[in-house]
């Protein structure tokens, strides 16, 4: 198992797990939904890849509304 973090075009950072680089490879041609807006349109973040067990659960990402984030800001900003 190897997870990559990924990114999504609104901006969303998450993580993904796959058995091996050739089933990210797959999957990002069939298209990687991001939780928080579905997106497809996700790209690998610049980060060293984690291999291995268990890893602490990732900050969840701010969700967006059911038609896409399109102001970048940040929720918790009044
Ligand atoms: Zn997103």
């Amino acid at each position: 198992m190897i997870v990559y973090a990924l990114h999504c075009a609104c901006g969303h950072d998450f993580d993904q797990w796959f058995d091996n680089m050739a089933d990210y490879d797959a999957k990002k041609d069939s298209g990687i939904p991001c939780p928080s807006c579905g997106g497809t349109e996700v790209a690998k973040a610049i980060m060293a890849p984690r291999v291995g067990k268990s890893q602490p659960a990732p900050a969840p990402a701010p969700a967006c509304g059911p038609g896409g984030c399109g102001g970048g800001g940040y929720p918790m900003m009044m």
